[in-house]
């Protein structure tokens, strides 16, 4: 399936609708309908439970989006954060010029000027010359009360470090540990495009994990995962047109720190574990020249999009700086004190950065097949579909009393009583429902109802709605 086909399913089958359709659209930006709400809230609940609830030197915050305008300036946002951009001379279009370049290119340039320069770009809706115009900044401005100028947030990892000591202090917390937010973002991109891909507006999970710069290698994690393999296209592949190569994480030890090597793998086996096969999943290496200059490492995690190998996920070894410009910009000391060690220090930084929307995308292209959506049980937006063969009396008093034992127990679930009965199996194929439960006359006489694993075509009649836990846990 292409970005046009999955776009038209998303939509037909209220997964995700574009923003103010009725009144044309609005580029960048998406709604997300019954079914994408649920996916999307999936994602976001098994990413807090994993990285969150389930790590005990995690915790999370939830900041604000309208933020002080000093946090961009401290952050180098306000100057620096922009793209640079391609226009058209005939049509006035506008494009982002790294991710154009990039996909003429297949895979990024280290030089954008030298390649706009050498090379004669046209554009892709008219045919015209496209000319390098500079930069574009990405902030979206807003007003707070009468005339202070404001922005919205561009990233959540900002509003982590400017509560840094507010968790400290307040949490008693000791380094390494990370601080975790999810939320949303705001980015006036340049050409928003490729469905959920580029967004003006878009929800991120990104954790900054704080490490003393001397412990970075000091994780006790990584000897259970050393020998686990993964593909990367390492930067001299990509500087020489190489292919990415599958390596152990030991054998990167001298790219990436133990702890950079651990997030990246903990983010790369939540794809896999819900569902995405290893070999459209690839880390690519950042380039030296795409490293901001305090960035030590930085690393992607790409899926095989029909459009490409493209970024779904981002981490980054950040040192220092964050802190230190905090510090410097707010004249509050963010240090760390180490009793045990005797030590005063400004901790080091690796921030794994998730967008929620991207993951969304690669789980809904992973688990289309044919005439079904096979999303893992977890990603499910319907867990269980009840359907009564009649809508009337007692089949729905029934439905009714397992609808709530099941809703009870925290499993999404509809009653589904709309159209004919022989097209409700097909249906739920398409939507993702993982399990359906059939009430039929037996279901009068004995209580018993008819399960179907989705993607088994399986049918087992039982009394026992424990075996519909069971199936689900
Ligand atoms: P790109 O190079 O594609 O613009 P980026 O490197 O600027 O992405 P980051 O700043 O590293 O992206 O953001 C972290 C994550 O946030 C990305 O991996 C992606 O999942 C998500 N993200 C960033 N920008 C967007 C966007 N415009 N729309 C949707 N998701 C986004």
């Amino acid at each position: 399936m292409n970005l046009e086909e999955l776009y038209s399913y998303a939509k037909k089958f209220g997964f995700v609708f574009p923003s103010a359709e009725i009144y044309g659209g609005f580029s960048g930006f998406y709604d997300f309908g019954p079914l994408g709400v649920e996916l999307k809230r999936n994602i976001e609940s098994l990413l807090w439970k994993r990285f969150v609830t389930q790590k005990n030197f995690v915790v999370g915050i939830d900041g604000s989006i309208i933020t002080h305008p000093e946090v961009w300036n401290a952050s180098g946002h306000t100057k620096n954060f922009s793209d640079p951009v391609l226009k058209c001379e005939k049509c006035g279009a506008r494009f982002k010029a790294d991710s154009f370049i990039e996909d003429l290119n297949n895979g990024p340039v280290e030089d954008i000027t030298e390649f706009v320069n050498s090379h004669d770009l046209k554009c892709p809706n008219c045919g015209g010359s496209l000319k390098f115009t500079g930069r574009a900044n990405l902030m979206f401005e807003t007003v707070v009360g009468t005339k202070d100028k404001s922005y919205l947030r561009p990233e959540t990892a900002q509003l982590i470090f400017i509560n840094f000591k507010q968790v400290l202090n307040s949490f008693k917390i000791n380094v390494p540990f990370g601080i975790a937010q999810l939320g949303k973002s705001f980015r006036n991109e340049i050409s928003p495009r490729d469905f959920l891909f580029r967004l003006r507006e878009f929800n991120q999970f990104e954790i900054e994990f704080f490490v003393d710069p001397e412990e970075a290698n000091n994780c006790p994690y990584f000897d259970g995962i050393k020998d686990k393999s993964i593909q990367i296209l390492t930067r001299e592949a990509q500087k020489e047109g190489g292919k990415a190569k599958t390596v152990k994480l030991k054998d990167l030890q001298d790219r990436a720190t133990k702890w950079h090597l651990y997030w990246l793998w903990e983010f790369y086996s939540f794809f896999v574990e819900l569902g995405i096969k290893p070999e459209n999943l690839r880390l690519r290496e950042h380039l030296e020249d795409e490293l901001a200059h305090y960035a030590k490492a930085c690393f992607d995690i790409e899926y095989k999009f029909p459009f490409g190998w493209k970024e779904i996920h981002g981490c980054a070894y950040r040192s220092d700086f964050d802190l230190k410009q905090h510090q410097s910009f707010s004249k509050t000391k963010m240090e760390v004190f180490e009793q045990a060690k005797n030590k005063r220090y400004i901790p080091h930084v690796i921030e794994p950065s998730q967008g929620i929307e991207r993951a969304f995308l690669a789980f809904m292209f992973e688990a289309i097949e044919d005439d079904r959506l096979k999303l893992s049980k977890e990603l499910s937006p319907i867990k269980v579909a009840i359907l009564p063969v009649f809508n009337r009396e007692p089949f729905l008093e029934i439905a009714d009393k397992l609808f709530k034992e099941i809703t009870n127990k925290g499993y999404s679930s509809m009653i589904d009583v709309r159209g004919p009965f022989v097209k409700r199996y097909d249906y739920h194929n398409k939507i993702g429902t993982y399990l359906t439960l059939t009430l039929d006359y037996q279901s009068l006489e004995d209580g018993s109802f008819v399960i179907r694993l989705r993607d088994k075509d399986e049918f087992i009649r039982t009394k026992d709605i424990n075996q519909i836990f069971e199936m689900l846990s």
